[in-house]
């Protein structure tokens, strides 16, 4: 596969184009601080007076409303809520694109799954593989975060190669940027949350714990065992591979985890993520949330609550409180 660098792009494609950051929040403010870094010409659209307008007159931004950022943008980076892409996009930006323009996208979500069409601009993506505030970390370190790269409609002829001036801009080139599809970045981003990231782990560790203290453990001790080392591992296995980690646990670790403890992803199992890819890839997925984005939040809301209510965030709670934010002990009176 390619790698795109910055040795593949030119940000000189983007020297009289006016680049408007829609969204100034998760990735609109990092997304937006790197590019007027890396020296481009870069305007806010956000909502007047909300937060994100407030933050962006502190960062020294004179932001635009909506309609008027859409009306002054020759590259659109679309940076609001996914659920809430389709409908903004319809009533306040669509009408007000110039000839010629380039919608910039960090999820192919919207185009995907077919809430936003349009054969009269580019549309292209540069998906940061990761949070806003790793990327701009990143980026003032002098390096950067992977990104995908994908074009869905190259209506200028030059979609590609804008796609990729922003991906520079941004400083994800100085790392890598992958090329990719909307629906193939979209599709494998929301699995993966749901599959691993956002739900297989969370679940795992949650259902872990819970036999723990059936079986009349502590909850302390179930969540030191079950949750708070999940990081060690996974920062062994993210710089050294499954391998690389095995080698330096201990053998009792390595014997169980292979031998007996991955054989818990059994054929129901599989069959659970089949049907988790499936709702996906139907856009099943897609319609159930933007329908209960906008008629009943409160599904959400209330899932959010009964996981704040669990046992295992109060054991959280205890044990995250020995250490203060930036990971040291916290001395306490009697020890
Ligand atoms: P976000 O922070 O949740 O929201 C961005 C901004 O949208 C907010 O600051 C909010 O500003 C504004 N907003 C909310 N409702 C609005 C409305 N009705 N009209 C106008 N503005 C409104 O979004 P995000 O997480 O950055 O996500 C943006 C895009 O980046 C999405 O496509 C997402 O998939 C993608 N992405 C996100 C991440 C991540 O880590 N979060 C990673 C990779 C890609 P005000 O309320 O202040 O107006
Ligand atoms: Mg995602």
């Amino acid at each position: 596969m390619k790698i795109y660098t910055d040795k593949d792009s030119s940000l000189s494609i983007l020297d009289k184009s006016r680049i408007v950051v829609m969204g100034y929040g998760n990735q609109g403010r990092p997304q937006a601080l790197n590019l007027r870094d890396s020296g481009l010409d870069v305007t806010v659209s956000a909502r007047k007076g909300r937060s994100g307008w407030k933050k962006a007159v502190a960062d020294g931004f004179a932001p635009v409303g909506i309609e008027e950022g859409a009306r002054l943008a020759d590259i659109l980076l679309f940076l609001l809520p996914d659920e809430l892409q389709g409908k903004i996009y319809k009533e306040k930006v669509s009408e007000n694109l110039r000839k010629g323009a380039a919608i910039s996208f960090a999820h192919g979500f919207s185009v995907a799954f077919g809430e936003i069409e349009s054969a009269a601009v580019d549309l292209i993506l540069v998906a940061p593989k990761g949070q806003g505030e790793r990327l701009r970390k990143a980026y003032l370190e002098g390096s950067g975060l992977a990104c995908l790269i994908a074009v869905a409609n190259d209506e200028s002829g030059k979609a590609e190669k804008r796609a990729l001036a922003i991906a520079s801009g941004l400083g994800c080139l100085r790392v890598g940027g992958f090329p990719t599809t909307f629906r193939e970045e979209a599709v494998s981003d929301i699995f993966g949350e749901q599959a691993v990231l956002c739900g297989g782990v969370t679940g795992l560790i949650k259902a872990a714990y819970d036999l723990l203290l059936r079986r009349g453990f502590s909850p302390e001790v179930a969540y030191f065992e079950c949750f708070e080392e999940l990081k060690i591992i996974v920062d062994l296995f993210q710089q050294r591979g499954f391998a690389g980690m095995r080698d330096v646990i201990s053998g009792t670790a390595a014997y169980g985890g292979l031998k007996y403890g991955e054989k818990l992803i059994s054929g129901e199992m599989i069959e659970g993520m089949e049907e988790l890819f499936d709702r996906i890839d139907s856009g099943e997925f897609a319609r159930d949330w933007l329908e209960k984005a906008s008629e009943s939040p409160e599904e959400l809301e209330s899932l959010r609550r009964q996981e704040r209510e669990l046992s295992i965030e109060r054991a959280g709670k205890v044990v995250r409180g020995l250490y203060d934010k930036d990971g040291a002990p916290k001395t306490r009176e009697g020890t």
